[in-house]
């Protein structure tokens, strides 16, 4: 039976508010009182936390309400556990750092977000002295070859930012855990439409960000994995989402755990649209990249992994030759025609375009672009589901007129 994420997270117990309310109650207390002194010990030693028991400590510790949260991620992740923290960016950190030691190595895509990279690139071996290796993540023999028995953790998004490439999880997980090592996989791209914890990743990864929140107004991020591995994060003494302290605030998780029921829903809107464009500008001979297409190299890959219904994604990119002719573009859809907005990130309701190469992708060299496949006109398109779809293809057709491309 495959893993449908929407009936997953239908099966969590409601939570209802203090008097009844069909929403639960948001617990913005701090600290939290012990019933006897001598529980508070047991807090410490580790033995009465919320999965143990259900005591609270502080609230950079767990959070009643963010605990809630942490019950739909994994619901919908299908992982034993999650958690959510302040931002995406912090997730991904806290997770690597509690993984690795100085020393330690990893092994990452060369195709990830930007800010990521730069993490990993400058900031880890710096200040951490965690090693990373980059490798071109769909190629498995030069996966295999940079692990090292140093290697902690191999890193990927499951579909990359922003070429659109696919991660065989599988795979990777089975390289990983040959070496003793863990996968860890940052989906904020494909919720619902990938579950990378089904095909073997031990941890996933989300910005919230992005289609999770889908409203462009909140920073937020969640670590899916095991029981194990979220107390690790939360352990009061070597933790790092305990120590680094990036857990989220309840007022936020609130508001987030009011977007996941209809997170499906959107996910599917956001694919229809997606495919859609990308079929009408393939047809027209444009350069498209949209891993729903046959024309996509890994189109294969992404449907033996992907769930069944929510379509594969609601960003493609084109490739408009150089970056003169794809700002023109994007300054004529924004400008003239009111079609979405030049923005970086994705996941909103509306159209955001954006120019990875001078952009968001930035922190990248000109070689490191090359490698990554990250042409100087490529344009990033995440496609909102405002308006109707009909009037949307009209005002996307006439501005590649206007800018003869078509
Ligand atoms: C935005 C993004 C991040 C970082 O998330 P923040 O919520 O901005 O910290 C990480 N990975 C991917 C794929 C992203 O798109």
């Amino acid at each position: 039976m495959l893993f449908d994420p929407v009936r997953s997270l239908s099966k969590v117990r409601h939570e209802f508010g203090e008097h009844g309310g069909v929403n639960m109650s948001i617990e913005t207390s701090t600290t939290f009182t012990v019933m006897a002194a001598e529980i508070m010990p047991e807090i410490f030693k580790g033995e009465k936390n919320p999965e143990q028991g259900g005591c609270f400590l502080y609230g950079r510790h767990f959070n009643p309400t963010v605990y809630v949260l942490g019950r739909y991620l994994a619901a919908i992740e299908g992982t034993e556990s999650a958690y959510a923290t302040s931002s995406g960016i912090s997730a991904i950190a806290c997770s690597i750092m509690q993984l690795c030691s100085p020393g330690d190595e990893i092994v990452a895509s060369n195709a990830i977000y930007g800010g990521t990279f730069a993490l990993f690139k400058q900031f880890f071996p710096l200040k951490t002295g965690i090693k990373v290796r980059f490798v071109d993540i769909t190629n498995l023999d030069e996966v295999k070859g940079a692990m090292t028995e140093n290697t902690r953790a191999i890193f990927t998004e499951s579909i990359s930012n922003p070429t659109m490439k696919i991660a065989d999880i599988s795979r990777l997980a089975a390289v990983a855990h040959q070496a003793d090592a863990k996968l860890v996989v940052d989906n904020t791209f494909s919720p619902m439409i990938l579950s990378p914890a089904q095909h073997g990743a031990d941890i996933v990864i989300h910005s919230m960000t992005k289609f999770m929140g889908g409203g462009s107004d909140i920073i937020a991020g969640a670590v899916c994995a095991s029981k194990e591995f979220i107390m690790e994060l939360m352990d009061l003494h070597t933790g790092a989402m305990m120590l680094l302290g990036p857990t989220m605030d309840p007022r936020v998780a609130f508001d987030l755990s009011l977007r996941l029921p209809h997170l499906g829903l959107r996910m599917k809107e956001h694919s229809r649209r997606a495919r859609f464009f990308a079929d009408r500008l393939e047809s027209f001979g444009l350069d498209v990249s949209y891993p729903g297409l046959k024309s996509h190299p890994q189109s294969t890959l992404l449907e033996s992994m992907m769930n069944e219904g929510f379509g594969a994604g609601g960003l493609f990119a084109i490739d408009l030759g150089t970056a003169d002719r794809a700002f023109e573009f994007m300054n004529d859809l924004q400008q003239h025609e009111g079609f979405g907005m030049l923005a970086v990130s994705l996941g909103y309701f509306d159209t955001l375009m954006s120019c990875s190469a001078s952009s968001t992708s930035s922190e990248l060299s000109d070689d490191e672009l090359r490698e990554a496949g990250i042409a100087p006109g490529l344009v990033r398109v995440s496609l909102g589901y405002t308006g109707t779809l009909e009037d949307r293809w009209d005002q996307f057709e006439r501005a590649l007129k206007r800018v003869k491309l078509i």
